[in-house]
């Protein structure tokens, strides 16, 4: 069995000699098996360091001479093997969690002189300078000149900037680990369906590129529970998907330069957002479920804000008796009740999709009351004017006002006490 790791060797000895060696970790290739020529099925079990310095490797007797095994941080890629002769201490670190208990179990019972299948056992020969050379986890490319053919499958942190790309390459969906994509500064108007394979994609910044729209790949499963980060500044989004919003773990995004006129109704339910960046952009209005967050960092400055309402919009100063469908809709949503197309025909689809927000998260049809109202953005760092026009819709039966436009069961459950 092999493990690839970070290994720093101490010697226990050194201190009392009062020797100081300077021990920097090396990116090493672990292994537990027989010398070579060992025919005996019997003979002793040793574990092999291979550095790219020390490609024969190191061993270790294992059998009455691994003292004791430090697992407490297993989970994350580290543990210490004690050696008794010589007086070592094996440091392991950023292995993988799961592979590095499986070699420590392996460990223990080698140690203990348990029996297990042969085949787990790797031959101890020489290492192969691929196998102990660091792999690339960085890269950046700034030009088209510096356009690799291919890609290590190692990386995490990819930049592709100032390379003129039309479209993504498959080389570099393909690219699993990624967890850092920068496509910045190119000519990108969509992402590929593949897209949807990094998985492990956190931060991913499309700045600067020609894109029309929001992506529709990424309001995909992979990246509704992992994107944390998204950068679409200076594109040129004339409209943002209600679909966006299903980036459940989304904490920053950047809008800024583009030709956004209205924003999604829902993005002030995203439950972890707490950076909005939304500056030189085309906005009317602002969607009311804005009103109920504290944002880190907020940034609507330089929007005309002409309060024109947008599709599909209506204002409605008094609460009206909902209709038995309004009723209906409003269960079906509330209680997230699932439907089908064979449950449900076209009209009354397009019905359920049809209503908006009230700042408690509820959907409200017509009957609502509705209404413009100016409020001032809770944000640690605001920038641009304090005041500005959110469309606000009203689940309750309160009127809106200047000074009621938070609904009654907002009020109840989140803002009890708050002046209004
Ligand atoms: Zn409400």
């Amino acid at each position: 069995m092999r493990l690839k790791c970070e290994v720093q060797v101490t010697s226990r000895q050194l201190p009392s000699l009062n020797i100081r060696k300077p021990n920097r970790p090396n990116f090493s290739q672990v292994s537990i098996g027989r010398k070579p020529g060992e025919c005996n099925k019997d003979g002793p079990i040793y574990l092999m360091l291979c550095t790219s310095q020390n490609r024969s490797g190191t061993k270790y007797l294992i059998p009455n001479n691994l003292v004791q095994i430090f697992s407490r941080f297993v989970s994350e890629g580290k543990a210490t093997l004690r050696i008794q002769t010589p007086p070592d201490d094996v440091s392991l670190s950023k292995a993988d969690p799961a592979q590095l208990q499986s070699f420590l179990k392996l460990l223990k019972m080698a140690a203990d002189g348990k029996e297990f299948p042969e085949r787990v056992l790797s031959p101890l020969v020489p290492a192969a300078t691929a196998q102990v050379t660091r792999p690339v986890t960085n890269l950046i490319i700034d030009s088209p000149s510096n356009y690799p053919m291919s890609f290590p499958t190692t990386l995490q942190k990819l930049a592709i900037q100032h390379c003129s790309l039309r479209r993504l390459s498959l080389k570099v969906t393909a690219l699993t680990s990624l967890s850092v994509l920068d496509l910045s500064y190119n000519n990108l108007t969509e992402l590929p369906e593949s897209f949807a394979a990094l998985r492990n994609l956190t931060y991913l910044d499309l700045a600067h590129n020609s894109f029309e729209e929001f992506p529709s790949v990424l309001a995909s499963d992979t990246f509704c529970k992992n994107l944390v980060l998204l950068d679409m500044k200076d594109n040129e989004m004339r409209t943002l998907s209600p679909e966006f919003t299903k980036l459940s773990v989304l904490q920053s995004i950047n809008l800024n330069c583009n030709r956004l006129r209205y924003l999604p109704e829902r993005l002030g339910l995203m439950p972890r957002l707490s950076s909005i960046h939304v500056s030189n952009n085309l906005l009317e209005l602002l969607p009311c479920t804005l009103v109920t967050r504290i944002f880190h960092k907020a940034d609507f400055s330089d929007n005309p804000f002409t309060l024109t309402l947008p599709p599909g919009a209506y204002l409605n100063q008094k609460q009206r008796v909902p209709s038995l469908r309004e009723a209906a809709g409003q269960a079906v949503l509330l209680y997230d009740i699932p439907y089908t197309e064979e449950d449900l025909d076209f009209v009354s689809r397009e019905f359920l999709e049809s209503g908006h927000y009230c700042t408690c998260g509820r959907v409200v049809f017509r009957s609502a009351a509705s209404d413009i109202l100016t409020h001032t953005l809770n944000a640690v760092v605001h920038c641009g004017n304090d005041d500005l026009p959110f469309l606000f819709y009203c689940c309750s039966t309160a009127l809106i006002t200047p000074r009621s436009y938070i609904c009654q069961r907002r009020m109840r459950t989140h803002f009890w006490g708050m002046p209004v």
